[in-house]
């Protein structure tokens, strides 16, 4: 078994959900790649006993490391580095050259602020300066400082704890100062160097993995030497391998086995996302593209424009939700819409061809479907998305899926089924 740490995210608006933990999963993916298994992630509220109780927890997990987020600002409820000390048996200590340097940040702040009580400020502020005697300083991204907190040096053993703080743009830069101190390479020596694969597929059940991976067993593939993981995102199935350097040849006879029986299905075998295949399929192909969405109102704009770069081949996008701005707009006609219906392949091609024409795009793409929960009939139940994409030369693809789950789920996996047929297209399907 490889080395293990904990993490605890405190926060009482990260416990209630009205802030989402993004600093729990995105600590858990960079252990992950140090090759430590996360033992658990435990969220609790901005109260000292949950947080020692948590420290507590994870060290009887055997946690040779636990890292902490949240609870190092100036207020009184942020309490998580005098909890550590007493964690650690270690008395709280006032660091005045520390003082001194989040002062020095501070300064521009009042500066900006004359009105604000600066020796209200400036004591609040010194409270982020007493920490555990002995810790190791992280500097400050914002005011608060994080630290490296051992065991007391009394022989005694234990985890290492790393104390962040809570906004994740603090957090981030913190983390990967305190990976390469002394203490965390300690507590983390010995830890196994994994490698980990990830292949996507579209188009399939996740059953249809669990089946060839069985078959995979059946074939005399080890599948015990690696750590097999699989879930179904977005719409997509992703299967994620994890295993030692050693055991390659095991994963890449995986691979091939999974190759041959989905081959339709199988996009990506180097963590490639159909996001960054169709942007670099436009960039190849010298291409542009442009969308007219109904149901999914923008949606799949926002994705055409997520990556840096897509200015280069993203021309634009018509949010076309009304019959009469399909028809203004997209230049659908009235009357295709009058016989067939807005949710329709008639509609879909018409919305692709008019979203190329109207921004002088080579690519073109038309979404219309019904998102629900209402609006739905026995012809065109919920969820009946018509999607087509064209092209100047005359190549098109036009299909319609009834996409299972709530609203956000059917706008959201439209988007999906949309680039895939981009992405299909680019590659002359
Ligand atoms: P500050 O000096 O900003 O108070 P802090 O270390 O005390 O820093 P917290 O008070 O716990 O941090 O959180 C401050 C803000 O950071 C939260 O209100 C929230 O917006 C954000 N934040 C904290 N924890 C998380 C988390 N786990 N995921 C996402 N955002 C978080
Ligand atoms: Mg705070």
């Amino acid at each position: 078994m490889s080395v293990r740490a904990g993490i605890v995210v405190t926060g009482t608006e990260v416990l209630t959900g009205r802030v989402f933990d993004r600093n729990g999963p995105w600590l858990s993916d960079r252990l992950l790649e140090l090759g430590v298994d996360t033992a658990a992630i435990v969220v609790v509220g901005d109260r000292p006993e949950e947080i020692l109780r948590a420290l507590r927890f994870l060290a009887g997990e055997d946690c040779a490391l636990i890292v902490t987020s949240g609870g190092l600002g100036p207020t009184a409820d942020d309490l998580t580095a005098e909890v550590v000390g007493r964690f650690q048996d270690r008395p709280m200590v006032l660091d005045t050259a520390l003082e001194g340097r989040i002062g020095e940040i501070l300064r521009p702040l009042m500066a900006r602020w004359p009105d604000l009580d600066q020796e209200a400020l400036l004591a609040s502020n010194r409270k982020q300066a007493v920490i555990p005697q002995g810790a190791f300083v992280l500097e400050p991204v914002g005011t608060a400082p994080g630290l490296v907190v051992a065991p007391a040096a009394d022989g005694r053993r234990g985890p290492v704890v790393v104390v962040l703080p809570g906004p994740p743009r603090e957090l981030q830069p913190m983390w990967s100062v305190a990976v390469s101190s002394p203490l965390v390479r300690g507590a983390l020596a010995g830890a196994v160097d994994y490698r980990r694969s990830m292949l996507r597929l579209f188009g399939m059940p996740e059953s249809a993995i669990a089946a060839t991976l069985r078959a995979a067993v059946d074939a005399g593939i080890e599948l015990e030497r690696l750590e097999v993981t699989t879930c179904l995102r977005r719409g997509e199935v992703e299967v994620v391998t994890r295993y030692e350097p050693a055991d390659a040849s095991v994963y890449e006879e995986l691979a091939a086995l999974v190759r041959s029986r989905h081959a339709d299905t199988l996009f990506s075998d180097d963590g490639t996302t159909v996001d960054e295949q169709v942007l670099a399929g436009l960039v190849s192909a010298g291409a542009t593209i442009a969308v007219a969405e109904s149901c999914t109102g923008g949606l799949l704009s926002a994705r055409l424009t997520e990556l840096p770069g897509s200015s280069e081949v993203m021309r634009g996008g018509l949010v076309v939700y009304s019959d009469e701005a399909k028809v203004a707009l997209a230049g659908v006609g009235a009357e295709v819409i009058a016989a067939c219906g807005a949710v329709s392949s008639e509609v879909a091609i018409a919305l692709a061809d008019g979203a190329r024409g109207a921004l002088g795009a080579d690519v073109g793409v038309g979404v219309t479907g019904v998102a629900g929960p209402g609006g739905g009939s026995a012809a065109k139940p919920v969820g009946l998305v018509w999607l087509s994409v064209s092209c100047g030369d005359g190549r098109r693809l036009t299909r319609s899926v009834t996409l299972p789950g709530g609203r956000s789920d059917v706008r959201d996996r439209s988007t999906t089924v949309a680039l895939h047929l981009v992405r299909r297209l680019l590659a002359g399907e």
